[in-house]
């Protein structure tokens, strides 16, 4: 697989140098040269198909040029260790349930299938491999469970201090191994910063091989595509069209569907839906994007102000506006439309929706709205993440699941430090160097 830069298309990488670095040198995104439509047996054989297998032949087409088929295998294997369950919430209408990984959130996908791709990666490179990752909260578990116990990685999350929930932050301040967490002194603003000059620092370059894990990595995306197939392949005996609903902060998840249709998927639209922050759909209503300071909303892991994915998606229809405009639709919803659509569902169906699934179940309804159609919204986190927003909307109490519940009960282990770049990088220093 060749991938080149959203910013420089004869600038071109290998598989391997894309998942390292990220980044291009550019600062532009990495995307395949080639995405090509999947063969028709394929499809015709998708409703027998297991999720695993799916995603194998789906990975196998995409990327089976940059790995031996066994690793490829293996890697596969480790990601799709759980299932992504179709649930009809009502008549036409299912939730795709991303939530049953190790951190009960959609990003599992993403960091599973990238650490298992880089650690393969690493095997060749003489120094283990430093990911830095700053978080507001989801990310840092996801990549921090990810990553636990891959060989020739090492993962350092930096958050802010008392600006993550308690069940976020347990999960990934007591995994111990290979992961390590400096809670700093500042805001998340302040962390994005101090990683952003540690890349920059020529001393710990020199030192250290340093690399992000942030959603604009390709590895993250790849398996983003395998359950929109998975999802679809359980609803073909249907036989209507099908429009996926794609809750969106930073586009990543989205743009894994969009992949999966350039490789035939016969997906009939997709909606994306957003809270206040709607630079896409605005977008998509006036061909003006205007990237602006994020809002607070309570879905906030969908609080982005400028997505970084969007410029990949004006790759993938080739900069064509009409195109676009005319697979994708766009649905900005308010806080309070989404603390109504978990009581309504909840009340007439029992469904208990967090506040982003709620968020892409009501822009699939305004979607749907007189159309013969069947929709599919994806629910990308379980409810009991986002606790106090869901306890307090629903006026009631919810079981913890067992996975959140083990968190809780463990020692939480970080590093303090100021918000100060020495003191970070005296930090970094000390704790990677002791470190075999
Ligand atoms: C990250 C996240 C999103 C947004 O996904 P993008 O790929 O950034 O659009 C939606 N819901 C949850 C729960 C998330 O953690």
């Amino acid at each position: 697989m060749i991938l080149y830069s959203t910013r420089n298309k004869s600038h071109r990488v290998t598989l391997k140098d894309a998942v390292i670095r990220g980044l291009a040198p550019d600062n532009g995104l990495y995307m395949p040269t080639e995405i090509k439509p999947l063969p028709e047996k394929f499809f015709k054989s998708l409703p027998e198909k297991s999720f695993s297998e799916i995603s194998f032949q789906v990975a196998s087409h995409l990327i089976g040029d940059s790995l031996p088929v066994t690793e490829l295998k293996r890697i596969i294997d480790h990601t799709i260790q759980f299932d992504a369950p179709l649930v009809e919430v009502e008549s036409s209408v299912y939730a795709l349930e991303l939530f049953h990984g190790p951190t009960l959130a959609f990003k599992d996908f993403g960091a599973r299938f990238m650490s298992q791709l880089l650690g393969y990666f690493a095997r060749e490179e003489k120094k283990e491999i430093v990911i830095l990752a700053a978080t507001s909260g989801d990310t840092g578990s996801a990549v921090a469970n990810g990553f636990l116990g891959v060989k020739g990685t090492r993962v350092v999350v930096l958050y802010p201090k008392g600006k993550v929930s308690v069940i976020q932050e347990k999960q990934f301040t007591t995994l111990g191994q290979n992961i390590t967490a400096i809670e700093v002194d500042g805001t998340f603003d302040d962390c994005q910063t101090l990683v952003k000059k540690a890349f920059q620092d020529e001393e710990l370059r020199a030192e250290f091989f340093l690399t992000s894990a942030n959603s604009i990595n390709i590895a993250r995306l790849i398996p983003q595509s395998f359950y929109y197939f998975y999802a679809f392949s359980r609803l073909m005996h249907l036989k209507k069209p099908v429009v996926f609903s794609v809750p969106s902060g930073n586009f990543g998840n989205l743009t894994g569907g969009l992949l999966a249709k350039r490789m035939g998927l016969d997906i009939a639209h997709f909606v994306v839906s957003t809270n206040k922050n709607d630079v896409v759909p605005e977008y998509l209503q006036t061909k003006k994007f205007n990237p602006r300071p994020s809002v607070q909303t309570i879905s906030n892991a969908m609080d982005v102000g400028n997505p970084s994915n969007f410029e990949r998606i004006l790759e993938i229809f080739d900069n064509d506006f009409e195109a676009l405009s005319n697979a994708v639709s766009g649905f900005c919803i308010s806080d309070d439309e989404t603390r109504n659509v978990m009581k309504q569902v909840e009340r007439e169906t029992n469904y208990i929706l967090d506040p982003h699934g709620a968020v892409a179940y009501a822009g699939l309804k305004k979607y749907l709205k007189g159309k013969d159609q069947v929709g599919v919204f994806l629910e990308t986190a379980h409810p009991a993440k986002f606790l106090e927003v869901v306890e307090e909307t629903l006026g009631r109490k919810l079981t913890l699941p067992d996975k959140l519940a083990d968190f809780l009960r463990r020692e939480k282990k970080s590093l303090r430090s100021s918000a100060d770049f020495a003191a970070i990088k005296k930090l970094l220093v000390n704790t990677l160097s002791v470190a075999d």
